[in-house]
């Protein structure tokens, strides 16, 4: 039986797709995945979770920062997003991530000091100017939020 080729991938989603694969943005989503565990396992731990460990409404918010990741116009060398100029995230997911880290940033370098002590040294650099032409509105206007809570 002949199995269907998946449809081409356009160039421009080939490099955000690559981007994902960068150290460094592979480490943004190791510490994403993570942070959203321990909050997800102390709020929503009803067990139902999927392969990454999370309900249906953290892998929404992980899947969610997983494309802002993608499309960031600052790429491997991107500020830590709290301090980015441009904050793509929608006003909801923007709040909702800063739940999270709230309650997840001060167990991690319990659980997981590597990565937290990675964050605080990315979060030292400067953040690199706005970028000409990147309109914040647009990119949280291409993502609604979604309708539900953490
Ligand atoms: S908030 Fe800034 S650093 Fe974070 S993904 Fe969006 S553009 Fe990139
Ligand atoms: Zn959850």
């Amino acid at each position: 039986m002949e199995t269907e080729a998946p449809p081409p991938q356009s160039a421009g989603a080939a490099k955000r797709a690559a981007r994902l694969q960068t150290p460094r943005l592979k480490r943004e989503q190791t510490t994403m995945v993570a942070m959203l565990r321990l909050y997800c396992a102390d709020h929503h731990g009803d067990g139902n979770t999927d392969a990454e460990g999370l309900c249906n409404v953290c892998a929404e918010l992980l899947a969610y920062s997983r494309k802002r990741l993608a499309a960031c116009p600052f790429g491997p060398e991107k500020p830590t997003c709290v301090n980015c100029q441009v904050h793509c995230y929608g006003p909801q997911q923007r709040e909702e991530t800063r739940v999270v880290m709230r309650y997840a940033g001060p167990r991690m370098l319990l659980r997981h000091p590597i990565l937290a002590i990675a964050h605080v040294i990315d979060g030292k650099r400067p953040a690199p100017p706005k970028p000409r032409g990147v309109n914040a509105a647009g990119a949280a206007k291409a993502a609604p939020p979604a309708e539900k809570a953490l």
